[in-house]
């Protein structure tokens, strides 16, 4: 029986976009169709802009005939007989070339050909992200599912579409977890010992480095990554991507932290962006150990590494910290740690509150003050530079910050120099 989609959920702008590509494809004879994600999402009643086309031929062809139409700008990777079209509005479509892919090696990139929507549909990781919707004007909004996934849909089912779908790329392992998170939907039983199966294989070890950070990346970016971490230590993925690697068994408490240092942040600091995915990060990597061999087995960044290595470091000069600490001795403590630690800090629920209010002084005032005398003015004043000049600029700028001087020349008084 045919089904269609209800394309209410649909913007009446997308709509239209999605009939002129429709018309185009019937005609320049070629059957095109949107795929993946984005029918996914509109038959849960989820918004998602991500538009990928798939289309029966030559989809680099096809996309510079539409940008031409649009006006817009097509970009092709040729290797892959992939293209993205940039809008006038700068909304971006990707276009697929309908195509059979086969894995010359577990855990390799694809080898690609030609081939049918059916075809294409069958080599996606899951049925649910394997549905098309038809484009061409006579039969526009109707579904293509060749592998069950309308059913999966309903039925809150993640399933792979042919038993050796993690061996052939092991980061579906992430994905089937990520998918299972969001929706609240279930990996089915098969897959899950699948998912054991291809771990106790070691096919994490054939993956890119890169290929699980961008994996880890996009979970954290979700709203249930406590789920979907939750899940990861259930198939030990952690363990199988380094035996160091252990999650604190407080993760929740330390995620709530996270959200709220970046949404405190965002509001506080916004003359200092900060990099949230540092804060992220942190939730998972807690212990000098793993953030070294985690670090270096997943090529994490050397800035995120050390933003991430100062915690312990960082945990001395929190204690160091007291009720009775000057401004000047506040600054002196926090200022060598990236904002991210700080304000990840502020946020645990452990932290007695005068420490909080000291380090939320620090972060938006302390932080931001300039001082009144510098190196420059002092040689100005017809001091030659020498060791002492640090001292007595560090001196002045401490009484400055302890509320003792408040005027350039009240900072002179200080060191004793004649203005
Ligand atoms: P999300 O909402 O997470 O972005 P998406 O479905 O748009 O979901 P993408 O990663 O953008 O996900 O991938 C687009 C489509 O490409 C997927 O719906 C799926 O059909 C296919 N796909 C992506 N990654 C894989 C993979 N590793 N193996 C097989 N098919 C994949």
């Amino acid at each position: 029986m045919r089904e269609f989609l209800g394309l209410s959920n649909i913007s009446p702008q997308i709509c239209r976009l999605l009939q002129e590509i429709g018309k185009l494809g019937e005609g320049a004879s070629r059957s095109v169709y949107v795929v993946g994600g984005f029918v996914r999402d509109l038959l849960i009643g989820r918004e998602n802009l991500d538009i990928d086309i798939v289309v029966e031929g030559d989809a680099v062809e096809f996309a510079y005939q539409l940008a031409k139409v649009w006006g817009g700008k097509a970009q092709a990777h040729h290797q892959f007989k992939t293209a993205t079209v940039t809008r006038p509005d700068m909304l971006k479509l990707d276009f697929v070339s309908a195509r059979n892919e086969t894995y010359p090696s577990p855990g390799a990139l694809p080898s690609v050909e030609y081939g049918t929507v059916a075809a294409d549909l069958c080599r996606r990781d899951f049925s649910i992200n394997a549905l098309a919707m038809r484009l061409q004007p006579n039969a526009f909004g109707e579904l293509v599912d060749c592998t069950d996934g309308l059913r999966d849909l309903r039925a809150g089912r993640i399933r792979t579409l042919h038993e050796r779908s993690f061996i052939d790329d092991p980061t579906r392992i992430f994905r089937a977890i990520r998918y299972e998170g969001r929706y609240s939907f279930q990996i089915v039983e098969a897959d899950q010992q699948r998912i054991l199966d291809a771990i106790n294989q070691g096919v994490l070890n054939l993956i890119s480095a890169q290929r699980i950070r961008n994996e880890i990346d996009h979970i954290l970016s979700e709203a249930a990554a406590p789920q979907m971490v939750n899940r990861m230590c259930e198939f030990d993925l952690f363990g199988a991507v380094d035996p160091t690697w252990k999650i604190a068994p407080n993760f929740d408490a330390l995620w709530a932290a996270a959200g709220q240092a970046i949404e405190w942040a965002s509001i506080s600091l916004t003359n200092a962006p900060i990099n949230t995915r540092v804060i992220l990060w942190m939730t998972l990597l807690t212990s000098p150990m793993a953030i070294e061999v985690v670090g270096s087995r997943l090529a994490l960044e050397n800035q995120l590494c050390t933003k991430l290595s100062v915690q312990t470091h960082m945990e001395h000069a929190l204690n160091a910290l007291s009720v009775s600490s000057k401004p000047s001795e506040v600054y002196q403590l926090l200022n060598p740690y990236p904002l991210e630690a700080l304000v990840f800090a502020l946020m645990q629920p452990h932290q007695p509150d005068w420490r909080a209010g000291k380090i939320g002084n620090y972060l938006t005032h302390l932080r931001d003050v300039q001082p009144l005398v510098n190196g420059d003015d002092l040689i100005q004043r017809g001091l030659k530079p020498s060791r002492a000049f640090a001292d007595w600029l560090w001196k002045a700028f401490a009484a400055q910050l302890d509320g003792k001087v408040s005027t350039t020349q009240e900072a002179y008084q200080f060191l004793d120099i004649k203005k």
